[in-house]
Formats: structure tokens, sequence, C-alpha cells
């Protein structure tokens, strides 16, 4: 697979949500059906010959990921949403963000005890969202196989934070951005 050209299918946007972010859109990845097919595929080869019971998606670009990598796997799909989403019991992760905090929710029945279950978001930053997500798959019960993403911004060290936790990471397309 040629990975430079998935990225060159990737659009940067300068500037976006704030001054001195480059934004890194997957929307101009997954419009291109190729691109889609690779993106999952990718996911799809790493999982494909380990039992997984469950891919937890973080809202909302993990849902685009993680949902057609559940179906392949034939494995049920878990979403990890923003507070006050999520119907019924739940359970909460703080994380703190550059300025301020945020938080992330999972229905606390959603997970049986020991399930193995690999996490899903587009693209892995700070490491602060997966390593919240990593800690409330743990706290309903579940085992973290691992986290994976599309893309990764490697001088953040993202990975090095999740991989403190004992969970290992996978990522498609290395980025030398912060
Ligand atoms: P972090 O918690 O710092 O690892 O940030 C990861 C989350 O923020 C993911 O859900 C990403 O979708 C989003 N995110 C952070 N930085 C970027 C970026 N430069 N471009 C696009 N999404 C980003």
């Amino acid at each position: 697979m040629n990975l430079e050209a998935v990225k060159e299918k990737i659009r940067q946007v300068p500037d976006f949500p704030k001054k001195g972010i480059q934004f890194l859109d997957i929307t101009t990845g997954i419009k291109d059906a190729e691109t889609l097919q690779q993106m999952v595929d990718f996911l799809y080869d790493i999982y494909k010959d380990k039992k997984i019971d469950y891919v937890a998606g973080i809202e909302s670009r993990g849902f685009i990921f993680g949902m057609p990598l559940a179906y392949k796997l034939n494995a049920g799909f878990i979403p990890i949403r923003k507070p006050n989403k999520l119907p019924a019991e739940t359970i909460k992760e703080s994380y703190d963000l550059e300025y301020g905090s945020d938080s992330i929710e999972i229905h606390a029945d959603a997970i049986e005890k020991g399930a193995n279950v690999v996490i899903i978001d587009d693209l892995l930053a700070t490491g602060g969202t997966a390593c919240a997500a990593c800690n409330l798959v743990k706290k309903a019960g579940g085992n973290v196989d691992s986290a994976a993403f599309i893309i990764e911004l490697t001088p953040l060290k993202g990975a090095e934070k999740i991989e403190k936790t004992g969970v290992e990471v996978i990522s498609m397309l290395k980025y030398d951005l912060d």
C-alpha cells in the first residue's frame, strides 16, 4: 500500500479550529472510495486474526472508522461519546486539554467483564482523549487490546503516553507535525 498516496488525500487546513493548529481533514480521504477502503483494510489486517469482542469508537470521527472495522471483524461496536449524549447509566472520565478540560462517557453496562476491546479514533495528538477512553473501557470491565488511529502526530508523543499504561498503539500514517 502506498501510504504517501493516502496522505496526499488528506487535506491540511491551517489555523482550524484556532490559530496555530494544522487540522488534518479526513473528509477528503474518506470521500475517495479507494482511500476509504485502504484505511479500513489497514485496520482490518491488523486485527483479523485476533479475537476482538468489541470495537469502541471515540465520537465523532472514531465512529467513521470504528463501525466498518467492527462489521468486518464480526465484533460489536461501542460508542464512546461526549457528555450527556448516552441515554442510560454512564461512566465518565475527564481529561486535561491545553486550556481547561473535557470528558467522555461510555454506557456502564456496555462491556462484559474481560471482553477484548480495540479503541479507535481518527487521529492521535497528545493522547489525552485516547487515554481517557482506555480508562473508561477498563472501568467498564473490558480488557483494552490496543488503541488504533489512522493518523498519528508523532512529535506530540501521544503513543508514549498510551503505551505507559500498558496499551499497544497502532497508527497508519505518521506526521511530523505538532
Ligand atoms: P488528543 O487528545 O490530543 O490526542 O487529541 C485527539 C483528538 O482531537 C482526536 O479526536 C482528533 O480527532 C482531534 N484532533 C487533535 N488534533 C487534531 C488535528 N491537528 N487535526 C484533526 N483533529 C485533531
